[in-house]
């Protein structure tokens, strides 16, 4: 039984830009897909697709056997809590600490307000503090989240994305912002991460070569369709 069915998936922007044609594909519980493709093939909205943050224009979006792009607003709401998002550019809320950034992970973002003055009880800080030790962040969760390095950031990311207890890890060019030591590290953290915790994850990527190392899949996108969907041995015959 697939974790996500993606069927017949278009989207096509208010400027009239094409950028999801007519895509189909299932990801299977355990699976580490790849999708790489250059800028503009189509990877962000397909991620966005899937967690609802861009509304298709057609098609249907499946998880876990329920179509959400159909589902009432507080359905949607709990969906998305079981999938992770990792963005680019981390989206961390600058001026909290590491340790709340995280928080509101587990709690929503609804509470981030309230979370500042201080609802968070005992376990969920247990469990953030968890979160972190796994990513070696423990020392610094005090820390204001613009005072981390990029790979540092990233890892918060990761840790928020992990704090909502996921099925699903959405990741949209996680390393695309970081140097190599720290794209290593921050791949080799959701590759770990999601091999321990049993988690599905999409990924995407514009390197191939990075591709090729970590995914039991790959898709290759290119102008909004997929050009290929195999094995990674399969690609590599190719290129
Ligand atoms: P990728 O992630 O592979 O770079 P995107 O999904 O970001 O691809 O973009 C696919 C196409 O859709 C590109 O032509 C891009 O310029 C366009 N696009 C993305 N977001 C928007 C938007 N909000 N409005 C209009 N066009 C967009
Ligand atoms: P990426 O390479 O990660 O897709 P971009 O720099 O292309 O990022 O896009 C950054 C933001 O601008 C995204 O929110 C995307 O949806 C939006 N965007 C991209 N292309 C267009 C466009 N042609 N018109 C409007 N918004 C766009």
């Amino acid at each position: 039984e697939p974790v996500l069915k993606i069927e017949h998936l278009t989207k096509v922007y208010p400027d009239g830009t094409v950028a999801l044609s007519n895509t189909s594909f299932d990801v299977h519980p355990g699976e580490f897909v790849v999708v790489i493709g250059s800028s503009g093939a189509g990877k962000s909205t397909l991620l966005r697709c899937i967690n609802l943050l861009v509304e298709p224009t057609e098609g249907d979006v499946i998880f876990k056997g329920e179509k959400v792009n159909q589902s009432k607003s507080k359905q949607v709401k709990h969906i998305r809590r079981e999938i992770g998002m990792v963005f680019q550019n981390f989206n961390l809320i600058d001026r909290l600490s590491v340790l709340n950034n995280v928080l509101h992970g587990r709690l929503g973002y609804t509470n981030t307000i309230k979370g500042s003055l201080g609802i968070f009880n005992k376990k969920d800080i247990k469990e953030a503090e968890a979160i972190l030790e796994r990513v070696g962040l423990k020392q610094q969760k005090y820390k204001r989240a613009d005072e981390l390095s990029g790979g540092q950031m990233q890892r918060v990311g990761i840790s928020r994305a992990l704090a909502q207890m996921p099925r699903l890890i959405l990741a949209d060019e996680p390393i695309a912002s970081l140097d190599p030591a720290s794209s290593k590290n921050i791949m080799d953290h959701i590759y770990n991460i999601c091999q321990e915790d049993q988690l599905t994850a999409i990924v995407n990527l514009h390197q191939v070569d990075v591709a090729l190392k970590y995914a039991t899949r790959i898709i290759g996108m290119q102008h909004g369709q997929i050009i290929f969907d195999g094995h990674p041995s399969q690609l590599s015959d190719k290129v």
